[in-house]
């Protein structure tokens, strides 16, 4: 069951944005001779349950009720294998860059879509189910921010500045 949600920062080739390279990548169909960044990850086979794009949109990938291939190895207080029961959010932008507004706004309508369908215990991002493996969504994420979009108790968002 569901109980927690990963954020992370993904772009193709880092620090480009639009196209559709991650869409290609999350459905194996990413043309690897296309460009020389995506040499470097051929063979990689991930996905992710969404990606909201820097304009705001939204895009799914797989069903919530499916496992997805975005946490890798990872913990979460005691628990191992975060894709076994997580929910993987992809903002399109750069490891330690800020997001845009239209991103935040759709985040906020996602999980709180999200928390009325499942129990989340709460939202982190990538770098904390990872640490010292994965920086992303990196110091350009906003928690603050987040927190106070959605009036979440700072239970559910541990990484946000507790004021
Ligand atoms: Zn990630």
């Amino acid at each position: 069951m569901v109980s927690l949600v990963v954020l992370h920062s993904i772009s193709l080739p880092p620090g480009q944005y639009g196209g559709d390279a991650i869409e290609r990548l999350f459905t194996n169909r990413l043309d690897c001779s296309a460009h020389p960044y995506f040499e470097s990850i051929r063979g990689l086979h991930v996905s992710a349950h969404f990606l909201i794009r820097r304009t705001g949109q939204l895009l799914q990938f797989v069903s919530c009720d499916r496992r997805a291939w975005h946490a890798g190895a990872s913990q979460w207080c005691d628990r191992a294998n975060c894709n076994d029961y997580s929910i993987g959010i992809e903002l399109e932008g750069l490891e330690g860059e800020r997001f845009t507004a239209a991103q935040y706004a759709q985040l906020v309508v996602l999980l709180r879509a999200l928390s009325r369908r499942y129990a989340i215990d709460a939202v982190v991002g990538h770098e904390h189910v990872a640490p010292g493996r994965k920086h992303d969504p990196g110091r350009g994420f906003d928690w603050g921010r987040l927190a106070r979009a959605l009036r979440w108790s700072r239970a559910r968002l541990p990484f946000a500045p507790q004021d």
